[in-house]
């Protein structure tokens, strides 16, 4: 197993292109080449997560926060971003982040595993995003419509929410005329030909284009194929910040937040007035997510969980939901499980380990 073989298998599940306009997610250090001696699994990569790397013989660390942000100008070791992209190059450890696009996704995403924690059902993207879907509309020669319409499928187009194979097409007839230089499929060079056709149309994830397209010349029969891709401007429902879901029966909000507290670890909760006397429904964003407050009160929730809450910030409940702040580290810290998760159903039988270093920065009295 090499290194692009994490990479590949994280990215088909939290593509790089998902991530926010910020963010440094993607293979931070490291040769994608190399093959994988063990993978090292937390959320943050200081330079106990790379003692602990070496230590346990694991030449990758896969983390949620990347070490970098912006540019680097010297690598002379006066911080800790420095002496851990040092110590990594020179004991040969390669470093991963899957940040805002693991956040980003519904299925297998941050925010899912929170809400697996609190066991809350009929989630949903809280701030679904748009700009992220396209459509194809293809002409193809009737008797082709089937296997064109197969292969688009596998190539991920056509789901829409818990829909998977989602097309429309419409009949009509097409015409074209090939020059000397073509070798057509049907009718003769230098003539006009007439063909009944079906218009087939498909939408997809703009990050898949290349493979649909590629899907959809490799399955056309046609040397030349006639395709018309268009932004959409709808909101991707799996795509998005934030998530909201149901408890399975109301629960009293003291005993809530008592569960909260016992299932996110947390060794304190920041909350303003209790305004609900019993909590349903929930909304959540793994690590600091104040900026989704309005899509919580607009979605109904009665509670909003997240962490990094500023003093002035917690003024904006105005006894419409209860924000609760439990801490950047306590709400992320169960991404460590999903890696752990994801990897080990993927390639199994190899060596793979979640850290035992608690990398919060932050101690509680
Ligand atoms: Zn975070």
């Amino acid at each position: 197993m090499k290194i692009k073989d994490v990479v590949e298998y994280l990215e088909s599940i939290a593509p790089r292109s998902l991530q926010e306009s910020y963010d440094n997610a993607g293979l931070i250090v490291g040769d994608k080449d190399l093959a994988v001696t063990g993978v090292l699994i937390a959320l943050d990569t200081i330079e106990a997560v790379l003692d602990e790397a070496i230590e346990k013989g694991c030449n990758l660390v896969v983390a949620h926060h990347p070490i970098v942000f912006g540019g680097l100008k010297t690598f002379t070791g006066k911080n800790y971003v420095e002496r851990v992209i040092l110590k990594a190059i020179k004991n040969d450890i390669a470093i991963y982040a899957a940040h805002t696009n693991l956040d980003n996704v519904y299925r297998n995403g941050v925010n899912g595993k929170i809400a697996e924690k609190l066991g809350l059902t009929k989630t949903r993207i809280l701030n679904p995003k748009k700009g992220l879907l396209k459509k194809l509309s293809v002409f193809v020669p009737v008797n082709a419509t089937e296997s064109i319409k197969n292969a688009l499928f596998n190539a991920g187009a056509g789901s829409i929410g818990n829909y998977s194979e989602c097309s429309f097409r419409t009949e009509g007839i097409g015409s074209f005329k090939a020059n000397a230089s073509s070798n057509p499929t049907v009718g003769e060079i230098g003539a006009q030909h007439e063909e009944k056709e079906h218009r087939l149309e498909v939408v997809f994830p703009a990050y898949l284009e290349r493979a649909v397209v590629q899907s959809l010349i490799q399955a056309h029969p046609y040397e030349e194929v006639a395709y018309d891709i268009y932004a959409l401007e709808n909101v991707h429902q799996e795509i998005g910040s934030g998530l909201v879901g149901e408890l399975e029966e109301p629960m009293e909000t003291g005993a809530f937040l008592e569960m909260l507290k016992q299932n996110m670890k947390a060794d304190g909760i920041r909350y303003t007035a209790l305004c609900k006397k019993k909590i349903k429904r929930v909304a959540l964003c793994g690590g600091a997510g104040s900026f989704l407050l309005r899509n919580a009160i607009g979605a109904q929730a009665d509670i909003f969980i997240t962490g990094d809450y500023k003093y002035h910030q917690f003024f904006d409940a105005e006894n419409r939901i209860i924000i609760a702040d439990i801490g950047h580290y306590e709400s992320e810290q169960y991404t460590i499980e999903l890696f752990y998760e994801l990897l080990t159903q993927k390639f199994r039988n190899f060596a793979i380990h979640c850290t035992e270093v608690n990398t919060n920065p932050i101690n509680y009295l």
